[in-house]
This record gives C-alpha cells, structure tokens and sequence, in this order.
C-alpha cells in the first residue's frame, strides 16, 4: 500500500487505528512495531483526545501537530534495519545511520535547560508550535489505555490495605479526584481490593468513558445521591464504585460538613498542569475551557487557589483521620504555591508503598499483541502464571485482569516484575513467537515510573535516602543502557507525571519477534533496565536494594 493510502486507512484524522494481523506494512517488524503503536497511542478506545493528538496526563501527545503524526507514519513506512528516526517533541528531524541491533527510533521530549525548565517557558516555546509535551507514555508511544496504570493503582491501594488495614479494604471507604486517563484506574483498583469508591470530575464525559469501560459501577450529577450510594455500599461492605460530577474540592467540602471521613484519601486530577489541566474550582468546565483561551493568567492564579483549598480540606480530613497521600500528580507543590503553607504535611505514594519495590528492581512491565488477537494475550498471562507458580499476587492479578479487563486498541497485559523476572518473561515471550503459538510478535515496555528510570524530587524520587532525589544522572544512565543495550525504541522526557521542571525521565520498549536479534537484545535490555533501579537505590543507601546486589552479581 503506497503511504496515501496507508494515511487514508489508518490515519484519517482523528480516526487513527493499528494494522493488525501478521502482514508487514513497513520493511520489517522492527519498524512496524512502532508504527503501530505511534497509531495505537491515538487510537480512539486509547487516546483520551486524538483530534488533539492528546493522549493522557493533560496535554500529554503522541506527536507536535498534525504534519508531524503523517510524516512519522511516513518515514516508518520506509525506514531501513540499518538506520533510526530521529523524533524531537513529537517532530521526526531525520535520519540517522546506526545498525541492526540499535533502537529504530530515538525520542526526547519536552526537554528544556534547566533554567528555562518552567511551564511559561515551555508554552511560549509551544504556541510557536517548537515543543510538544509528552508526558510518558504519550510521547513514547507505549500507552495502553487505562490498564496501564490499573495494576500500579491496584499494587498501591494493596499496600496500602497492607500497612493499615491487615490486607483488606472491605468496608472501607477510598475517595479521590480526577477521572481521566490515568485517574479513571482508581474507581476499578479501589473495588478489585475490596473497597467503596467515591471519585469527582468535574468532566461528565470523562465518568461516562469509564462506565462504558467498566472501570466505575455508577456515574450521578448528584452529591446526595453518591453518598447515599456510598453509605449504603460501605455498611453492607459492597465494593462499589462511584462518580461524581462535581469539583473534587466541593466534593471533600460536603464530606466534611456530613462528617463521612475516608478512610483513605488521594487525588488525581491534573494538577501537574495548572492551566491545561487542572480546573478551578467555581467555574463550570466551559466557563474554564473558554478562560484558558482569554487569559491564562487569571487562570493559573484561580487554579493555585483552587488547590490550595483541595489540599488544605485533603488535611482536615487527614486530621479527622483519613490515610492521605498525594498521588503523583504534584499537588502539594502547587498548592503550597496557592497559599497552603503546610501542603507537604502528607506524603508521596512512592515512598508510602513503592519505593520497597523499586528495590527489587521492581516495575510495571507491559506488553502488547501486534496481531491485534486477544488469544496472544491469554497466551502470554498462562505462560507467565506457569512461570511464576509462587508468585500468587501476580496470578491474582492476571487471573482478575483475564476476566475483567476490556481491552483498548491493541490487546495488552500489565504487571509489575522484577530483576530476573522480566530477562525471564521476554525470553519466554520470544519462544512462544518463535514456536507460533503466538500470532504475530509483541512488544514489551513500560511506564517512565520505573525503579531506576527517573528522577522526580516529588514523586518516585521523594525523600531518598542519601538527599539525592533531583539528581538525574539516573535517568540519563538508564536512557544510555537501553539505547546501547539495543531496545527497539527509546525516549527521554522532561516533566511526565509532575510537569515542567519537576521531573526527567526515560523509556524503553523492545521487540519480541521470536528472532535470534531479539533474544539477544532482549538478554541485555531486560537485564539492564531493572538492574539500573537496583543499583540506584543501592548507591543511595538503601539496604533491600544492597541485597539485590549481591544475589544479582550487579556488585563492583
Ligand atoms: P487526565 O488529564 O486524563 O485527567 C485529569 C482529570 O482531572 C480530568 O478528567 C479532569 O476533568 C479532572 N479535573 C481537573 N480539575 C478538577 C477538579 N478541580 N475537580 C475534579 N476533577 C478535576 O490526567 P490523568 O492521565 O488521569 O493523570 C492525572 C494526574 O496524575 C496527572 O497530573 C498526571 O500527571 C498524574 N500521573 C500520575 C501517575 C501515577 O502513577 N500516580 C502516573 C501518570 C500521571
């Protein structure tokens, strides 16, 4: 098919979609497979907003503009085993000339010197159509939809039940704000563990996207009617899960004149982005969309108020006893900026629940099926239960996942693995392609939120142990590991999760097409990338870590 037409089928602006199936469209799979996710990414079921190019997290795009998205289908189309793209912010701005086993493509996103690295700058930059933000997934071309961040919530709201409430959330009531790409993860993560969910968004739509995913049980305009909902679903111990249409600040606001005290409290709105993403509170989403145009200003100002309302009534109800902590989206930072001096009297979900992980080498692993076939999936969860015959979380999971999960764009698995176990899924992934007991071959990625792939002072690097949170060197490393380790392709961005200025983090994902290549890179790729979280939480002093460098012989 000439590239028209490849355009016209699957790129028909906003209507993008993946090829499926075991036909090339490109040269060879090594080019194909990003080609199909770059078009998985803005796949409607995936992307939050594709006639933006949005992906999730805000603003976050899979490409700068609309000439862009063509011209990265364009040079994927025809690209050689024996050169890579080049993609500045979602721009492609040439080619280079590298090898067989090297990445196709080369990302860096939203990246700024740091003394520019503030959002003012960044939107200057943007609007001369210069930048695009990334976010982490978006940007890289490996989001998969809400499953994504499923698992990650569901580790965290479980260790969480761990640390205070024996291992169960039964009867327990989670409330949170923001619905949206990574947000609408909670309602079904908060349920799978037992709990009663009650969430706020202020976007209608975004609640109707989750009740057609079936990731929330119940959508209501009305704050009487959820807490009747709640109330009921709490007493009777049903893990139920409901959305409201409202401002998360108003929502918390009603909670505390009713005295209905969570026991658990987090939020996820957008708050990383002050004037795209976070709304202020008193406006209707209309009202805020059309002031975001007129002046921004005015906007940010109304919106660092709003959380620091937000996050001054989340303390109140830590207070009265809710078990609060902020969810990775940088609201206490702006908050304190609105004027709640105290934003910071509550902790990160990183080092609440985490970071013990991380120390393992631990993160969250995800995988996709090029075919395009749901049975390559189920493939790949009973090769991994099989594998893993004592890890009992991890069949929990891709058990419950198997039943309830409903796949976006291209099918997709999550689960968090670790040193050695992710070297060994790849391989076994690669055996079942090569042997065709999967269709077509796969690919395996992950979040930048990974054990040894970012520095974000707020987030996965809050409160190191040695002080070394904003240092990132890290990341770069990781970055050069993976790119020397011959991942298929990779990416470095600026500001994912937390936004400009406050994170650098970088991505991977690798080819699994049953080759010889593939094995080989997969042997270094998937040893070195957890093997960098292991030796950074190490290096900072942490003693879990310290053990896993002994028994992985990563010592020096
Ligand atoms: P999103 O933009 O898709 O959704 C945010 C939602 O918040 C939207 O639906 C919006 O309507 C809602 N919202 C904004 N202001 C509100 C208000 N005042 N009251 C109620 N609802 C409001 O973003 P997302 O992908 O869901 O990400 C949410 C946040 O989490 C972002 O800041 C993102 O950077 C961060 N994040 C966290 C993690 C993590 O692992 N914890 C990972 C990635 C991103």
């Amino acid at each position: 098919m000439d590239t028209i037409s490849f355009i016209k089928k699957y790129a028909d602006h906003p209507k993008y979609m993946s090829p499926v199936g075991t036909k090339l469209n490109t040269r060879s799979w090594q080019t194909e497979a990003p080609l199909r996710m770059f078009l998985n990414n803005l796949n409607v079921e995936v992307a939050e907003d594709p006639k933006n190019l949005i992906v999730y997290g805000g603003s976050g795009k899979a490409a700068r503009d609309l000439d862009s998205a063509r011209k990265i289908i364009e040079m994927l189309l025809k690209l050689n085993n024996d050169e890579s793209l080049l993609v500045q912010s979602g721009k492609p701005v040439g080619i280079v000339r590298t090898h067989e086993q090297a990445p196709r493509v080369l990302i860096a996103n939203s990246n700024l010197v740091p003394a520019w690295a503030n959002w003012e700058h960044y939107e200057k930059l943007r609007k001369n159509g210069l930048i695009m933000f990334g976010q982490m997934t978006a940007g890289s071309w490996i989001y998969i939809g809400t499953q994504g961040i499923l698992q990650g919530t569901y580790e965290t709201f479980s260790s969480c039940a761990d640390k205070h409430f024996n291992g169960s959330l039964r009867g327990k009531l989670l409330v949170s704000g923001g619905l949206g790409g990574m947000g609408g993860a909670q309602p079904l993560a908060a349920t799978m563990n037992g709990a009663t969910f009650l969430g706020a968004d202020i976007d209608p739509e975004r609640i109707e996207k989750r009740l057609k995913t079936k990731y929330i049980d119940r959508m209501t305009y009305s704050y009487e009617e959820a807490k009747k909902w709640i109330i009921e679903a709490k007493n009777k111990k049903e893990n139920l899960s409901v959305g409201l249409v409202s401002d998360i600040g108003d929502l918390l606001e009603n909670l505390i004149n009713d005295n209905i005290i969570p026991e658990i409290l987090t939020d996820q709105t957008s708050a990383h982005d002050p004037i795209n993403g976070y709304v202020p509170s008193g406006l209707k989403l209309e009202e805020a969309i059309q002031l975001r145009k007129e002046n921004q200003i005015k906007y940010k100002d109304l919106s660092l108020k709003s959380m620091a309302r937000h996050v001054n009534l989340m303390l109140k109800l830590k207070s009265l006893g809710s078990i609060t902590f902020d969810y990775g989206n940088n609201l206490r930072e702006f908050a304190k900026q609105g004027g709640a001096e105290d934003a910071f009297n509550f902790n990160g979900f990183v080092p609440e629940y985490i970071r013990p992980l991380f120390c393992e080498g631990k993160g969250p692993f995800r995988w996709v099926a090029l075919s395009g076939d749901p049975k390559d999936i189920y493939t790949t969860d009973e090769a991994l239960i099989k594998a893993f015959p004592n890890n009992k979380n991890l069949r929990t999971w891709l058990t419950q996942a198997a039943e309830k999960i409903k796949f976006q764009g291209l099918p997709s698995r999550i689960c968090w693995l670790g040193m050695g176990e992710r070297e060994k899924a790849g391989l076994i992934f690669n055996d079942l392609v090569r042997e065709g007991k999967i269709s077509a071959p796969i690919v395996i990625g992950r979040d930048h939120l990974d054990c040894g792939s970012v520095a974000s002072p707020y987030r996965e690097t809050e409160g190191m142990l040695d002080g070394s949170d904003a240092i990132s060197d890290w990341p770069l490393l990781n970055l050069m590991s993976n790119t020397a380790g011959g991942a298929t392709w990779v990416s470095f961005h600026h500001g994912g999760g937390v936004g400009m200025g406050y994170s650098q983090h970088a991505g991977m994902v690798i080819l699994v097409d049953g080759t010889n290549r593939a094995e080989t890179c997969i042997k270094r790729v998937l040893h070195n990338d957890p093997a960098l979280g292991i030796i950074r939480h190490s290096d900072a002093g942490y003693s879990d870590a310290n053990e896993n460098l002994k028994k992985f012989n990563l010592e020096i």
